[in-house]
């Protein structure tokens, strides 16, 4: 059996991972980005495509295998083909559409009891500093933050004027939240029916990550543009109530999108000056700030006394399932 992935954000610790368990390992890949590829010998075999809908017949042709999704295929793909792939995904589909649906998807942490910012779906209506988002996984692009309905109108202006967005409904504003950025990942094991916390990450992002070291008579209007990751861990104290969290947003998902969610997730939150955790986003799928654990991470190794990557948990995760007949549970 191959473990196959479309090439981008975690796909070569997802490779890597498979190899370590085992598998044959292939990659889709776009013909422009191939060279940079092959320079990994963890991957035995590619599949170089010119346009997307030929990614997916690739994908589609690939026999006895297991697609893995992370976080940029919906971006690169879109959500039309990737519903067209036929062969079997690890994780749940059916949630894509939740995840690349704002509403639907703050709607499915507030039905796990899970703390999140005010929402305002009218500029008018906005009482507070905000922060005013895009639509899918832009890497932050084009947000911004604004202390008044005027600001929130002029900007939302800019980028219609912009062409980054088509209609105002597709923006979100969020009570910007102070504190800290802590994203907590996440991993449901069906096999081992439990939730495993795989790490802790913080985006690092242009330029608001640069402002604090500029001295404070410099201004400049903060952009959250990811470029890369950091390592974190969180108190202990913290941990309980984020678990918590994650069991709850588990019991949630397998209510409200069965089979519930498989495999790797994260909740993106904001820590607060009272230690509250508000959660402002998930991602149903392996996130970028995995990456910084290729060996595993401080919290990995609670669980497995051995490097545990999150690539390499998911091919675990499948080669248990197989040997007990019950690839079922972890694919759809
Ligand atoms: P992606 O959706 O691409 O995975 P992301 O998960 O980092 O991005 P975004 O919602 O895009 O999350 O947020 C980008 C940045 O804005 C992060 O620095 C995050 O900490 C900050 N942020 C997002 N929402 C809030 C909020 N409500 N209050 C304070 N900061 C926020």
């Amino acid at each position: 059996m191959s473990i196959i992935t479309l090439a981008s954000h975690s796909s070569l610790q997802i490779l890597h991972g498979a190899k370590k368990e085992g598998f044959q390992t292939e990659i889709v890949v776009d013909k422009k980005r191939q060279s940079f590829y092959k320079r990994f010998p963890f991957i035995d075999k590619f599949h170089v495509y010119s346009n997307e809908d030929e990614a997916v017949s690739l994908i589609n042709n690939i026999q006895d295998s297991i697609f893995i999704p992370h976080g940029s295929l919906i971006e690169y793909i879109g959500m039309e083909r990737v519903s067209k792939i036929r062969i079997p995904i690890f994780g749940n589909r059916s949630l894509f559409p939740w995840e690349s649906n704002q509403e639907k998807k703050m709607k499915l942490l507030e039905l796990s009891k899970i703390k999140t910012p005010t929402r305002f779906s009218d500029p008018e209506e906005v009482d507070r500093t905000v922060i005013v988002k895009l639509p899918g996984a832009k890497g932050g692009k084009g947000y911004f933050v604004a202390r008044s309905k005027g600001e929130v109108k002029d900007g939302i202006r800019r980028l219609l004027d912009k062409g980054m967005v088509n209609d105002q409904r597709e923006i979100i504003i969020q009570e910007y939240v102070i504190g800290i950025p802590m994203y907590f990942q996440f991993f449901y094991s069906p096999i081992f029916r439990r939730v495993e916390l795989t790490g802790i990450d913080i985006r690092y992002e242009t330029n608001i990550d640069g402002l604090k070291r500029l001295p404070s008579w410099i201004s400049q209007e903060p952009s959250f543009v990811v470029a890369g990751n950091i390592p974190a861990v969180a108190r202990e104290s913290l941990l309980p109530a984020v678990f918590d969290y994650a069991e709850s947003f588990v019991a949630t998902t397998r209510e409200v999108v069965p089979p519930g969610i498989i495999g790797p997730f994260c909740l993106e939150s904001i820590v607060t000056e009272n230690l509250d955790v508000i959660v402002f986003e998930f991602s149903g799928r392996i996130v970028a700030g995995t990456n910084l654990y290729i060996d595993g991470s401080p919290y990995s190794w609670l669980y497995w006394d051995e490097p545990m990557s999150v690539g390499r948990r998911i091919s675990r995760e499948i080669k248990l399932a197989k040997e007990n007949n019950r690839t079922s549970e972890v694919t759809t």
